[in-house]
Order: structure tokens, then sequence, then C-alpha cells
């Protein structure tokens, strides 16, 4: 047993969100991504005086969605303080964010973890703007300054110290990310910094009641990254500890290149920060009605959606848990079973199998020129025996190239399964005539020659023999001259 496994690791995470809306939110400048520096914003983001901010109620609305969404308590009373701190990329000297009273408290989250399952409290979200972004420039003698971020609504989801793994921290962080995503909440674009979070990681003896003293490792914009970053900084802790050091509140940036946590400054206090109630917004009240209209346009979040998938289609876990990990697929599938609902386990496996490789190999699900209504029409030809699994297959790829009907492309082709008994006899007879030593040998005890004859018989139909009829006739024929299937 080595000295790691005698600690416990602590983990809670703080995860920005940027709200998915069309302006700031206080201001009505775009939230356009990628744009020009300093092109995207209004005076009230470049901090002018006497510019009001003015709150954006798609904003609010996303938030009180999450919140729903994340099992949280509705505060229908609450306030925006200002966050006073110096910083180039914030020119008005503060953040607006929600302290004392933020919207949306004591939710929880339900992690999927293989074995076990696990829940992670959720202490608050509250609201906030992002901030401008600097660029420190090589060699050159001075920083840059682009504020087209600056005012870009966030929420910030706020963990309890309930994680006890990076693993656990991971798997906490990719059903939120799934959730705001789904919601339409947050893009849930890492690299581009719209998912993005804050890992607080301690470190205490197996058994200890009190938190170890926490580092707070900041930003981190991929699952990766945090699995990493957690793992080197417990080692980190652990190893400072034990050899007679004690870990110091702070502040710490990852490295990805060195794999490595670095301090960047001491932790700063909350009264560090002067909070106080911002004077040029009026707090925020959230009526009975509203909140209900949110409430009540709530789409099936996944959880349901895959226990939904399981318990009325028959699907196992896994195919329901594929299914329902990107909102358009389950649609996508949903789309195909409101055309054709007789067989919705044939049809997760198309979707799960066919259409998920093509869209893995880069042609976005939108694109395809496979519909669902396609889709429904070649599972329906399989299941009424008019093709074989496998001409399905070729068909299947045909749509792909002209987006033709299934059933024109059977029939334009003359792909229609050949189930007719008399026909079928008509190909076994032949291959029975061409192979009379494999007869003889089957007849005299060696059965294992039944796979040799129907793979034989479909090579002879290219492929369009029903395999069941081929597999019956051959059995009655091969029993011997007296048992044609005539
Ligand atoms: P701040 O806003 O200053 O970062 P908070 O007290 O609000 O501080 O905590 C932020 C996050 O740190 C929360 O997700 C919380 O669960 C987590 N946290 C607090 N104490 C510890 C600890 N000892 N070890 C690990 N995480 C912690
Ligand atoms: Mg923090």
């Amino acid at each position: 047993m080595s000295i790691y496994d005698e600690y416990e690791t602590v983990i809670g995470l703080e995860v920005h969100c940027q709200l998915s809306t069309a302006s700031k939110i206080f201001s009505p400048a775009p939230t356009t991504f990628g744009a020009a520096p300093n092109t995207q914003v209004a005076h009230v983001d470049f901090g002018l005086p006497g510019a009001l901010p003015v709150l954006n109620e798609h904003a609010v609305e996303l938030a009180m969605t999450a919140g729903i969404a994340l099992g949280c308590q509705i505060n229908q009373w609450s306030q925006f303080a200002r966050k006073n701190y110096f910083y180039p990329d914030l020119p008005k000297g503060y953040q607006i964010s929600q302290h004392l009273h933020p919207i949306c408290e004591h939710g929880e989250v339900e992690l999927d973890l293989d074995a076990t399952r696990q829940t992670v409290r959720i202490e608050r979200i509250h609201m906030e703007e992002d901030a401008g972004k600097s660029s420190h420039l090589t060699g050159r003698p001075y920083s840059a300054v682009d504020l087209n971020r600056a005012g870009v609504p966030l929420i910030e989801i706020v963990s309890h110290p309930d994680m006890r793994s990076a693993d656990e921290a991971v798997a906490y962080l990719k059903v939120l990310h799934q959730i705001v995503v789904y919601l339409g909440v947050c893009d849930g674009n890492m690299e581009e910094g719209s998912f993005r979070c804050d890992a607080n990681v301690s470190v205490r003896k197996k058994g200890a009641t009190a938190l170890g003293t926490r580092c707070e490792l900041k930003n981190i914009n991929s699952f990766k990254f945090v699995k990493d970053a957690i793992n080197y900084e417990v080692r980190r802790q652990i190893d400072l500890i034990e050899s007679g050091g004690r870990v110091i509140q702070q502040t710490r940036l990852y490295n990805p290149d060195r794999g490595e946590t670095f301090a960047m400054r001491d932790k700063e206090e909350s009264h560090d920060y002067r909070y106080f109630p911002e004077p040029d917004l009026p707090p925020l009240v959230i009526s009975d009605s509203w909140l209900e209209r949110v409430r009540a346009g709530l789409p099936e979040l996944p959880a349901a959606k895959k226990a939904r998938y399981q318990r009325d289609y028959d699907l196992s876990a896994y195919d329901a848990g594929v299914l329902v990990a990107d909102r358009d697929v389950a649609d996508f599938f949903e789309q195909t079973l409101a055309v054709y609902a007789k067989d919705p386990k044939s049809v997760a496996n198309w979707v799960t199998n066919e259409v998920l490789r093509v869209v893995g190999q880069g042609t976005p699900l939108a694109e395809l020129a496979v519909k669902p209504a396609g889709l429904a029409e070649l599972v329906e030809l399989i299941d009424d025996e008019t093709i074989s699994t496998k001409i399905a297959k070729q068909v299947f790829k045909q749509i792909l190239a002209t987006g033709e009907s299934p059933a024109h492309i059977v029939a334009s082709k003359g792909l229609e399964q050949i189930s007719d008994p008399d026909k079928v006899a008509e190909l076994v007879r032949e291959v029975m005539e061409k192979n009379p030593k494999q007869v003889e040998q089957f007849r005299a005890g060696k059965d294992k020659l039944m796979g040799f004859f129907v793979g034989k018989v479909m090579g002879a139909s290219r492929g369009k023999a029903n395999p069941r009829v081929v597999n019956e006739v051959l059995a009655s024929m091969l029993a011997g001259p007296d048992h044609t299937a005539e």
C-alpha cells in the first residue's frame, strides 16, 4: 500500500457556462465569437461613465432553465452585486455578479458512473458577466485588450465538495455539459471557453472529517486537462504534507504542456472584493407565472429520455445512452419511430451503427441524405422480408449517395429478397449438383457443412436469397433425395 492510499481527495467544482444569448447580459452588443477585437462592444461593456446596464431577459430564462434542470430551488428574488477588482480587461473596475442572493440554490446531479450511482450537490448557480481578454504578445512591449467577451452572460455552477476522485469530477462535468447543451443553455464549446471550470482540490487523511486546505485550479477547458490537473495536484499536496510542509490556499494554473500546476496568486478572501449590491440594477424579481412558463417549456432531459427508451423500447442501457447523448440523434431516432413504430430495436441498431458511423466520419446528421422517413422505410422493407439485412446495407449506401427512396432503389435494381421456396430450391439443387462430395459428407453426419451450403446458396443468389428460407430448404433437401422441397 502506497502512502497515497492513506489520503482521501476532496474536490468541488465551479463551472462557468456562457449562455447562448444573441446579445450581452447588460448591453445590446452581440456575443459573436471570433470577431475582430473590440467590435462587439457597447458603451456599458467599455465601462464608459454614465452607461447603464439593462438585464437581458433571455439570459435570466436560460439561468432559470439550468437551475430547474439541475434540481435547484429558483429564488424569485435575487440581486446583483459589484465584485471589485482591478484588471485591464475589466474597464469598470468591478464585475457584476450575484453574491449573497443568487438566482438558484440547492440542486443536485446524479452521476452515471459504471457501477455506483452518486450524487453531487450543487450549492448555487449565479449569473454574472464575463470579462474581456488580455493578450500578452511575445516580443511586443505591450499587452492587448479585447473587450468582445466583456459582458457575455455567464452562469457559474458551484458544487459542494462532494467529489472524491478526478474520475468523479470528470463524470460530474460531463453530466453538466450534456445537460446545458441539451437545454440550449450553452453551446458547450470548451475550446472557445464557453464551458470551463475551476477545480478546488484538497486532501486529507482517510477517516478525517475536517476538510484539508484547498487549492483552486483556474480555468480548465478540457475533460482531459481536468483529470490530469487534479491528479497532479493531489500528488503534489500529499508529497508536500508527507515531507513536513503544509498546503497553502492558493490559486494555481495548469500547464498542459508540462502536466503541472503552478502558483498564480495566493487566494484572495471574499471580503477583499468589497462586494456591495449593484446600485444600477434593481433586484431581479421572477413572477410565479414566468417561472411556470419556463418550467413548462423544459425539454425532457437525457437521463429521463434514456430511462424511457430502456422501458418503452426495451433497449440496452448502452444503446439508450448512445441515442440520448446527442439531442439531434435522439430526435432522429424518434422521428424514425414516428413513421415506423413496429421495430424500435432494429431502428435503434440502424441509428447507433450505420447512421452514427457516417456522422462519425464527418457528415453532420442534418446533412445526411438518409432521413428518418427513409430509414423507417428501409427497416420496414427488412421486417416484411422484401430485402435482407445484407442488401439493406447496400441500399443504405445508395441512399447516402443519391437520396433516393429505399423502395425505389430496391425496385429499380431488382434487389428484392428471394423468399419463394421454389426459387430457393432451384438454387439449392444447383449448389448440390456442383458439390456432390460435400453432400455425401453431410449426409454421413458432417453437420458442420451446413454453413458451407448456406454460403454457396447465398452467393448463387448474389446475396438476395432469404437466409431463413435458405436454411429451411437446405435442411429439407440435404436430408435426402426423398425429401426435396417440392
Ligand atoms: P470561492 O468562491 O472563494 O472560490 P467557495 O467557498 O464558494 O469559494 O468554494 C468554491 C468551491 O470550492 C466550491 O465548489 C466548494 O465545494 C469547493 N471547496 C470548498 N472547500 C473545499 C475544500 N477544502 N476542498 C475542496 N473543495 C472545496
Ligand atoms: Mg472560486
